[in-house]
């Protein structure tokens, strides 16, 4: 009788849609937090999540409903991001629900991550109820959204909540509904223990924190778990729910999602994905699992301090208990030292990673440019992987040099298709089809080289379309290009955190912007420094930067004032983040130069 009462689903949208907004609404109509401790985008308690106003991590949290028909329901709901980076957050979300909030904000009408997440939800054949956000708007449209549902998704919207976020309007009717149409759970709750671990943290004190969601049987503290992928064996110190802070329980059972410590303290016992059963009675088999997803960029990662190479290791392996997605291993590089190549699913994500690092572990770190994977075929037609630019061989040595392909759809109204084509084509993008999703929009589909899609893609799309447009990709294969190393030179000293692959007909103009960044980065030092950029033994770019002088001025040109301070602020950081590098100090930005070039 109790799973009859219980719902589990998840919110997801595409991108400031309004899924944390509504989860605030929901927290507050159900007497969650009180009206002392509300705040907006309650759930989104990263110190990360508040400074940039967007939700990184899945948040789940317990709350309790007295519904129109005089029972009592238990709600757990978990809020999820919607920046593309993040969408493997979305998919371990879905696995612990019976159902999904699909929002989607009437003033903007469905979005490529809108499709992308509801992909998400079908898969794990979730009932979805679609909700139409931000109605109080004047420039909301419903009925386009709804058309568009059903268009686009193939949803029967009819029935689509309207509410507002902001306002309230419809929270109550949205309640219901999640009585009426998200199905109960079902698990057996006399069979074995089969419970998902679909995310984890490290906590100072209790070790491991598992977020859990029980799918049969009961486990209660004192319990005897194994984890079925490791064969790890832990006894059981607490069980709880997130309501939203942490809320100790006698006991979970089937249908239920919480969290589970278990003296747990290594990152290697336990992974998200794995499934926990009881050690004296384990279950057959365990659940599905998750598909690991591989990295999209590499860059390597070096403490400013040398002497913090295992402190950075420590924080990497607490972090990756929170970030499934984050890969790492030890690299060295003959400027930087000590360090680790990682691995993450975007820009976005490594930012966020290396945010992280610094305010939740303290460390201070250089990171180098990013970069995708390159094949490259050997003369011997062996395939060597290249993470790192630094790496690939002589241009003798290899055949033929591959990058990862994506297939990219661009999701934009009729007005902006000019100047879409216009970007792709400029990224090298091959033009596959144009489809007309509805009267206001098309879908725009290319196959682009990540490498191009990575770095401003987004930002130029965003601004070629006045916001319109939205973005979603997928990598199809590897396929050979002309690409070509530039190692770049300091005082003849060919610096390999500072190589970078390029296009060869864009090969002269990338070394000369390059070139001309790092003599605008690297303040003077006390003796002249030369700045080369080389393919090869053939030097194809090259500046001087003039021995010191009393003041010492960095100039930073760019239009938008708002990047302007955002590029003040991070080079203040990046100030104290110099990295001596021969006997020139380099600092953090002039590792990262390779972005800020068009
Ligand atoms: P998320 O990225 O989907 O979690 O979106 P957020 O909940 O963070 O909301 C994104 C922005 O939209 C915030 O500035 C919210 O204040 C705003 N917002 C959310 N819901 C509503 C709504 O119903 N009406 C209005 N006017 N603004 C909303
Ligand atoms: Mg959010």
């Amino acid at each position: 009788d109790y799973q009859k009462h219980v719902r589990n689903f998840s919110i997801v949208a595409h991108i400031d849609h309004g899924k944390s907004t509504i989860a605030d609404r929901i927290l507050e109509l159900t007497d969650t937090v009180s009206e002392r401790q509300m705040k907006n985008q309650l759930l989104d308690d990263m110190p990360l999540e508040r400074q940039r106003g967007i939700t990184i991590k899945l948040n789940s949290v317990q709350v309790k409903y007295h519904a129109q028909d005089g029972e009592d329901y238990i709600f757990h709901l978990i809020d999820t991001p919607g920046h593309v980076d993040f969408s493997y957050e979305v998919s371990r979300s879905l696995a612990a629900c019976e159902g999904a909030l699909l929002v989607v904000d009437a003033t903007q009408g469905v979005q490529a991550q809108t499709l992308a997440n509801t992909y998400l939800a079908l898969d794990d054949d979730l009932e979805i109820l679609p909700v139409i956000n931000k109605i109080d708007l004047p420039s909301a449209d419903p009925d386009m959204c709804k058309d568009e549902i059903e268009e686009m998704i193939g949803l029967d919207a009819t029935d689509a909540v309207e509410v507002s976020g902001k306002t309230g309007q419809g929270i109550p009717e949205l309640l219901e509904r999640i009585v009426k149409d998200v199905p109960a759970p079902s698990g057996d709750l006399t069979a074995p223990l089969k419970a998902l671990i679909f995310d984890s943290k490290y906590d100072d004190y209790r070790g491991v924190v598992l977020a859990v969601r029980i799918e049969e049987g009961i486990v209660k503290p004192g319990d005897r778990i194994k984890i079925m992928n490791t064969g790890k064996e832990f006894e059981v110190t607490e069980v709880g729910v997130s309501s939203p802070h942490p809320v100790k329980k006698d006991m979970l059972v089937a249908g239920d999602v919480g969290y589970l410590t278990a003296n747990i303290k290594s990152v290697r016992e336990t992974r998200v994905g794995d499934t926990i059963t009881s050690a004296q009675k384990p279950t057959a088999e365990p659940l599905p699992g998750y598909r690991q997803i591989p990295p999209m960029v590499y860059s390597g990662m070096y403490p400013v301090d040398n002497q913090k190479y295992d402190d950075l290791k420590e924080a990497l392996q607490k972090l990756q208990l929170n970030d499934a997605a984050l890969e790492f291993e030890p690299e060295t590089s003959q400027a930087l030292g000590f360090g680790f190549r990682c691995g993450f699913l975007g820009l976005l994500h490594m930012d966020v990673v290396q945010e992280r690092l610094e305010q939740e572990f303290d460390m201070d770190l250089i990171m180098t440019a990013p970069s995708v994977d390159y094949h490259a075929i050997m003369n011997d037609g062996s395939t060597k992987l290249i993470d790192n630019p630094a790496d690939l061989p002589d241009a003798g040595e290899y055949r033929e040099v591959q990058e990862p392909y994506v297939k990219a759809e661009i999701m934009v109204p009729n007005d902006y298709v000019g100047p879409v084509m216009e970007l792709c084509q400029r990224k090298r993008g091959e033009f596959i089809t144009m489809d007309y999703l509805d009267k206001y929009r098309v879908n725009v589909k290319y196959n682009m080289p990540l490498a191009e899609i990575i770095f401003d893609f987004f930002d130029e799309l965003k601004s070629s379309t006045k916001g319109y447009a939205s973005l979603d990709y997928e990598i199809t294969g590897y396929r050979a290009t002309d690409l070509v190393k530039i190692d770049m030179l300091l005082n003849k000293e060919p610096i390999d955190a500072l190589s970078f692959i390029a296009h060869r007909s864009e090969a002269q103009e990338r070394a000369r912007q390059m070139t001309s960044m790092l003599k605008k980065l690297i303040p003077r030092q006390n003796f002249e420094v030369d700045i080369q950029g080389a393919i090869g033994a053939k030097i194809i770019s090259r500046a001087t930067i003039k021995p010191y002088r009393k003041d010492v001025t960095w100039k930073i040109h760019t239009g938008d004032p708002d990047r302007r301070a955002k590029l003040l602020e991070k080079q203040k950081r990046g100030k104290k983040r110099m990295k001596a590098v021969g006997k020139v100090e380099v600092p953090q930005d002039a590792f990262m130069a390779v972005l800020k070039m068009n």
